[in-house]
Formats: structure tokens, C-alpha cells, sequence
């Protein structure tokens, strides 16, 4: 940040924006996503949708507070107007940027950000560009501007709305027990957890719906929307924001780090466009995923204690886990680790992202072993989920579904991951 932020200044720079933009129009002129262009959008449209949206919010506002014996402020309501206003009309670094899901990513940049400089003191000299592109990757990723030292950061469009229908399938699960200092308290004894999913076959249900509404249609939207009973809703909302500070917090360290220019070439994305998509080590991922850890333990924008910080992390790898062995079931009848040369296994990944928690001089020691309780329960509930929907993962191959083109695409038939 080398100068002050003005208007469009946050946006981030013009070269950086046209470059994705270029991006971005060579990725949908392959025909194989649709184009979002809000502009294009009709006024009758733009006015049903705010309704929509803002009916919505205060629905989900009325009950949080329902839970908590209380009604909705009008600062609240007010501000559920406003956010369901943004997602219309908020501003965009370029055209191919719906102002909805630039919103969340601008949002996730700035908490980041935040704690770039309270953890290292420490600010970008040029902030990267931030947006999405639909790669068909459960990730974001670090480009590249080619000839600068500039980088945009972009996020597969259809992240958010995984990770929020994944956050809430795994958060059902969890065995609540009321209120506790104002702060919900819940059970991580496997044998409670094991009761709830038996006795509430509707957490199974939810959990193959997103799984396979992404792995065979490429779209977890297609999942049947739903709103969690409370806590649960409010505990997934918090949840599905950690994941997506730990994805932006992990992206910004590739950066931080100076990864960039040492990572490989590859145009297999992207619509073919040669563009530097860094492909890191297994020693930057790493290196990333700790001062990614670093970063969300430090954050001061997250009012969470460490464990509850931490299920942000497994959440991610927990999902990526899943989303892989989804795909390779359906795709070769059986579970297997998809190919790449720089990745480490993701199982392995949160492993020792857990050993760099440990690490942290900012958490205590009796933060570790409430983070490492935490993340085994989440790690639990994942496996008892996964290995329930298995069977009818099996049972869509045998009546001969594949995976969707997004997962296989153009990378010689070998579904792949990177980030
Ligand atoms: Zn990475």
C-alpha cells in the first residue's frame, strides 16, 4: 500500500485489474461457465433480487436472535438492507466480477490485511488484485502479472457457496449444550457426536447433497438451499468465514513469502491463456499453509478462541479431502489420491498445519490442546460423514454418473487440484 486509499485505489491497480479481466474474458469465452454480468441484468430483476436477498438476511437475523430470547436491532436490519443492496450495485474491479461474490472476497482481503500488519508490522508494497475465475478448483490461487511484480489472487467462483453448505452439513453434527458466558457450548466426545448423526439422518442427507451437487454438476448451488436451526446456523456462518480467511490468509503468504517467480508454468488453465500460474513446491505449500495458520491464529478481526479459530483449517482440508475422494470414486470406482507432482497430501497437510498451531508463539498451551480436541472432532465428523455417503457415491457410478467436465476437463482425463 504505498499510497493512501483512494476511491477505486482498493480495488487494486489498473494493470493488475485488466490482466484479470483478460483472464476472466478468456476463461468464458470457452463457452463452459456462464458469463456473470450484473450489467447486464434488468432493473425489474436487480429490484426483486435486492427484495430477495434482504427478506433473507433478516430472516436468518431474526432467528439468530430468537435464539438468544432477543428481536433484531434496526442497526442490524439496517445493515441487512445495505449488504443486500451491495450485492446489486457494490463496485467491481472489472465487468466480469458480480458485485456479490466481490464483496465477500474484498471483505476476506481487508481481515487479512489487518492481520498482516498486527501479526508481522508488516504491509504489501502493491496489493494484489483480488477476484474470482471459475477454474473448478475447491481453492484460490496466486497469479502472476506477467513483466511486473504485481499478483492477483483469485478465488473459484463457486467456493463460497461450498464452503458455506459444507460448513453447515459438518457444524449439524455437532452436539450443542446451550449457552455458556454468552458463548454456545458443544460437545466434542466422538460418542455424542456418533448419537446425533444416528439419531438425525438429515445431517448425512445435507452432506451428500453438497457433495454431490459439486462433484457431479460442478455446482453446489444445486444442493437444495436450507436454513440450520440455531445455534447451528450462526456457528456455520462463523465457521465458513474462517475457511475463507484461511484460504485468503494462505494465498497472501505465497505472496508474502516471495514464492512467485520461482513457482512452474503452466497454461493447462485458464482458457489456455499463458499465464504464470504458480504451481509451489510441497516446501512453499508448507511455508504458506504455516504464516497462512500464523495469520488467522494473530487475526484481530476474529473473535474466536484458537481451537474454534483452528476448525476454519480443517474445515478447508477436510473438504478438499472429501471433495477428491468424491471425484476419484465416481471417476474410477474407487478412492484415490488425485495426481500432483507439487501437493502434499491434503491429510498430510493438516497434520502439519496443526504442528505449525503448536508452533505459534501466540497460542498457549492450553490453547493447543483445546485447538488439537476441536480439530479432532471435526476430523471425525468428516470421516463418519464421508464414509456414510460412500455407498451413494457408489450407487451414482453404477447407474453410470461421472464426474463433471470441471473436475476432469482439459487436463488429459486426470482430475487435478492445485493452490
Ligand atoms: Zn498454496
Amino acid at each position: 500500500m504505498t499510497t493512501a486509499d483512494s476511491p477505486g485505489q482498493e480495488l487494486g491497480s489498473e494493470v493488475g485489474r485488466s490482466f484479470l479481466e483478460e483472464l476472466q474474458a478468456s476463461i468464458y469465452a470457452t463457452g463452459q461457465f456462464d458469463t456473470p454480468r450484473t450489467a447486464d441484468l434488468t432493473q425489474a430483476y436487480r429490484d426483486e433480487s435486492e427484495e430477495k436477498i434482504f427478506r433473507q438476511n433478516l430472516e436468518i437475523l431474526r432467528r439468530q436472535a430468537e435464539a438468544k430470547n432477543t428481536k433484531p436491532t434496526q442497526e442490524a436490519e439496517d445493515h441487512a438492507r445495505a449488504a443486500a443492496h451491495e450485492v446489486l450495485y457494490g463496485s467491481v474491479p472489472t465487468q466480469f466480477e458480480q458485485p456479490a461474490l466481490y464483496g465477500i472476497v474484498k471483505a476476506l482481503a481487508k481481515q487479512a490485511e489487518t492481520a498482516i500488519s498486527a501479526v508481522l508490522g508488516q504491509q504489501f508494497t502493491q496489493r494484489p488484485v483480488i477476484g474470482t475465475l471459475p477454474t473448478g478448483q475447491v481453492n484460490a490461487m496466486a497469479i502472476r502479472v506477467p513483466g511486473t511484480d504485481e499478483h492477483v489472487i483469485v478465488f473459484e467462483s463457486q467456493i463460497f457457496t461450498f464452503c458455506l453448505l459444507f460448513s453447515k452439513a459438518v457444524t449439524l453434527a455437532l452436539p450443542f449444550h446451550g449457552l455458556q458466558n454468552d458463548q454456545f457450548s458443544m460437545s466434542t466426545e466422538m460418542s455424542e457426536i456418533l448419537d446425533r448423526i444416528n439419531n438425525t439422518p438429515e445431517i448425512v442427507r445435507r452432506f451428500y447433497e453438497v457433495v454431490a451437487a459439486y462433484t457431479v454438476d460442478g455446482l453446489p448451488s444445486q444442493a437444495p438451499p436450507y436454513i440450520p436451526p440455531e445455534p447451528w446456523g450462526s456457528v456455520a456462518a462463523l465457521f465458513r468465514d474462517l475457511m475463507e480467511l484461511f484460504i485468503m490468509t494462505h494465498e497472501f503468504s505465497h505472496v508474502l513469502l516471495e514464492h512467485t517467480g520461482r513457482g512452474k508454468r503452466s497454461a493447462s488453465l485458464l482458457g489456455g491463456n499463458e499465464a504464470e500460474v504458480l504451481e509451489w513446491s510441497q516446501q512453499q505449500e508448507v511455508e504458506a499453509d504455516a504464516l497462512g495458520i500464523l495469520l488467522l491464529m494473530g487475526s484481530p478481526t476474529v473473535e474466536l478462541d484458537a481451537a474454534m479459530r483452528f476448525v476454519g483449517v480443517s474445515l478447508f482440508f477436510g473438504a478438499m479431502t472429501v471433495v477428491e475422494r468424491a471425484v476419484t470414486l465416481l471417476q474410477f470406482g474407487e478412492e484415490r489420491q488425485l495426481i500432483s507432482t507439487t501437493h502434499p497430501a491434503n491429510r498430510e497437510r493438516l497434520r502439519m498445519a496443526s504442528q505449525a498451531a503448536q508452533a505459534c508463539r501466540i497460542v498457549s498451551e492450553q490453547d493447543h490442546r483445546a485447538i488439537l480436541q476441536l480439530a479432532d472432532a471435526v476430523e471425525g465428523i468428516i470421516e463418519t460423514l464421508w464414509e456414510r455417503t460412500a455407498p451413494h457415491i457408489i450407487a451414482l457410478r453404477e447407474r453410470g454418473v461421472r464426474p463433471h467436465r470441471i473436475w476432469t476437463g482439459n487436463s488429459g482425463g486426470d482430475a487435478r487440484q492445485r493452490g
